[in-house]
C-alpha cells in the first residue's frame, strides 16, 4: 500500500471525507498506523504533543509526509532517542541563500544544492537533530539507529546515500519515483512544481 492508498484507507476508517488529502485527524491516525504500538500517546482527535520546533517544521511539509515525521519522533522516543525535526521545507530563495553561504571564501559551504536541486524544496524531506539532556548532538551513532527506524517506516535515509552521506536527512519518495535516480526524481518534481501539479499523485 502506498501513502496515497493509506491516506484514503485511514480516512475511510476515521470516517472523514475520503479525498486523499489528510487533515490533522487523518494524519495523526496515519502516524498511529505507521507505529502501531499502543503505548504511543497520540490522541485520536487531537494533534500530537510535539515540541514547538518540530511542530513548526512539520507544518511546512506536505501533508503526506507529516505523519512519517511524527511517527519517526514517536518511534525514536520508544527506543529511548529524543529527536526533533530541525528543518523542513526550504523555498527556492532559501535554498539559494543556503547555497551562497561560505561562497566564495567565507567559511566552508553548507550545501551543494541550488534551488530546485534539493528534496527540501518540495516539502518531501526533513532533517532531524538528536538531543540529549537538552543538548544538540551534531553527530552520534544514534543517527544510524534512527535511520534504521525510518527505513522501517518507509522513509529514505540520507545515511544510505552512496556519495555524500547525510545522516540527519530523511525523505518520502512518491511511489511514481520508486525506480528513479535522485536526479531524475528532482527533475520530475521541478516540472510538477512549475506545472502546479500534485507531488504524490
Ligand atoms: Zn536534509
Amino acid at each position: 500500500m502506498d501513502i496515497q492508498q493509506l491516506i484514503c484507507a485511514v480516512q475511510a476508517a476515521v470516517g472523514v471525507e475520503v479525498d486523499g488529502k489528510p487533515g490533522p485527524q487523518t494524519w495523526v491516525a496515519i502516524a498511529k498506523r505507521l507505529v502501531p504500538d499502543q503505548s504511543i500517546s497520540l490522541a485520536d482527535d487531537s494533534t500530537p504533543d510535539l515540541d514547538p520546533r518540530s511542530q513548526k517544521n512539520i507544518d511546512t511539509l506536505l501533508p503526506q509526509v507529516r505523519p512519517y515525521a511524527i511517527a519517526l519522533i514517536q518511534k525514536a522516543k520508544l527506543n529511548g532517542i529524543n529527536i526533533k525535526i530541525i528543518s523542513g521545507l526550504r523555498t527556492y530563495e532559501e535554498q539559494d541563500a543556503l547555497f551562497a553561504k561560505g561562497r566564495p571564501d567565507n567559511g566552508p559551504p553548507v550545501t551543494n544544492a541550488k534551488s530546485g536541486q534539493s528534496n527540501h524544496n518540495f516539502g518531501i524531506a526533513f532533517d532531524i537533530g538528536i538531543f540529549e539532556g537538552g543538548k544538540y548532538l551534531g553527530s552520534s551513532p544514534k543517527y544510524k539507529a534512527v535511520g534504521v527506524l525510518a527505513t522501517d517506516l518507509g522513509l529514505e535515509w540520507g545515511g544510505n546515500w552512496k556519495s555524500i552521506k547525510d545522516e540527519p536527512h530523511f525523505q518520502l519518495r512518491p511511489s511514481w519515483a520508486r525506480e528513479m535516480t535522485e536526479r531524475d526524481m528532482l527533475a520530475a518534481l521541478r516540472k510538477r512544481k512549475s506545472d502546479q501539479q500534485e507531488f504524490f499523485v
